[in-house]
């Protein structure tokens, strides 16, 4: 084979955002030779239109694609605008698939989430358990476009041949994130209060009894694996990318790291007025295990710490 035929483009969807950017750190600072890797905003083409991910597609020529872009949001934007959600997730996605197929893409992996999974079930949940019943009702139309990416990714495998799958990551954090109190996830969240508490001398307030389990992905972390899942796992069926159960940690201990990271010395305050949210959601890593038993995640603590350091050092510019 020549060294022309063996290069491969890697094209990453909605590369400008949280994990999109890590992967672009990951891959920078761990290069492949003959692999080039293109990494696409909204300002490139929106991809819910037809014609501009076919510009797309003939513009780079991708033989592999990470498919991360979505319409994302936080409780209140799902409840409000279900169709949207539904709508163009499912633009988004059918678009992405097709044109894979069509220019023979070799592999295609898009990114789930474990807030599609069904509201009534038994935890740990594990990849196997997506379709058991329906999702939480305040983002069903998200979760079902979502939800058919993987049912595509089986039949797109069955009838064509097409080499795609899917992974399902826990609540991710880290650079890049979007720090919005209203509406970012948790970490980023507390982040941005903890610095106005700073700033302000006011004290640092958590809403809930901080008691809740959660696990919690560095981006950093995600980032590699999910260029681990493009080069080596080659099954349609999805692969959860999360921290071992044993790593579930409470709000309280990410609230603390956070305080510290933020040489925060205030008072931290839990409104326990406020709910708190269900009590664990554990996804089981036991099929990531199988495949990279040493995997060594980046701990908590580390990981808040260059989350903070990010955010301060790009305070005026970040999305909050
Ligand atoms: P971000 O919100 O940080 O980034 C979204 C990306 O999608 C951006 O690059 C955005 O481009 C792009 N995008 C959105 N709409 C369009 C469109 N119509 N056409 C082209 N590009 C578009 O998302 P994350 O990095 O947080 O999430 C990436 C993936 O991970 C998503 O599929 C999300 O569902 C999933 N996920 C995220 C979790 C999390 O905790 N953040 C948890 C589980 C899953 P631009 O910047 O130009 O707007």
């Amino acid at each position: 084979m020549t060294e022309a035929a063996e290069k491969s483009v890697v094209m990453v969807t909605g590369g400008s955002g949280l994990v999109g950017s890590a992967i672009r750190d990951y891959v920078t600072a761990n290069p492949k030779e003959n692999q080039e890797w293109v990494f696409l905003s909204s300002k490139d083409g929106d991809l819910r239109d037809r014609k501009a991910t076919e510009a797309i597609f003939e513009k780079f020529k991708p033989t592999h694609v990470i498919h991360l872009a979505a319409k994302v949001g936080g409780l209140f934007a799902n409840m409000a605008q279900k169709v949207e959600f539904y709508r163009e997730n499912t633009l988004i996605n059918d678009n992405i698939m097709e044109l894979c197929r069509i220019t023979n893409v070799k592999k295609l992996v898009s990114m789930l989430s474990t807030c599609i999974f069904p509201d009534k079930t038994t935890y740990p949940i594990d990849e196997t358990m997506l379709h058991d019943g329906p999702p939480h009702p305040s983002n069903e139309g998200y979760a079902y476009a979502k939800r058919l990416i993987d049912t595509m990714n089986r039949a797109y495998a069955e009838e064509y041949g097409c080499n795609f799958t899917s992974i399902i990551p826990t609540n991710i954090y880290g650079p890049h994130d979007n720090f919005s109190i209203q509406n970012g996830h948790v970490i980023p969240g507390l982040i941005h209060k903890c610095y106005i508490a700073k700033r302000d001398n006011t004290p640092f307030t958590i809403w809930g009894s901080g008691t809740p389990l959660r696990q919690f992905i560095y981006s950093g972390d995600l980032a590699a694996l999910t260029v681990w899942v493009m080069r080596e796992y080659h099954s349609p069926d999805p692969i959860t990318l999360s921290v071992d159960e044993a790593a579930e940690v409470s709000i309280k201990t990410v609230a603390l790291a956070v305080a510290k990271a933020m040489k925060f010395e205030g008072d931290v305050v839990f409104d326990t007025e406020k709910a708190d949210g269900q009590f664990k959601k554990t996804a089981c890593n036991k099929k990531l295990r199988s495949y990279r038993p040493d995997y060594e995640f980046v701990g908590i603590e580390e990981g808040i710490q260059k989350s903070v350091d990010w955010f301060l050092e790009n305070y005026e510019t970040c999305r909050k």
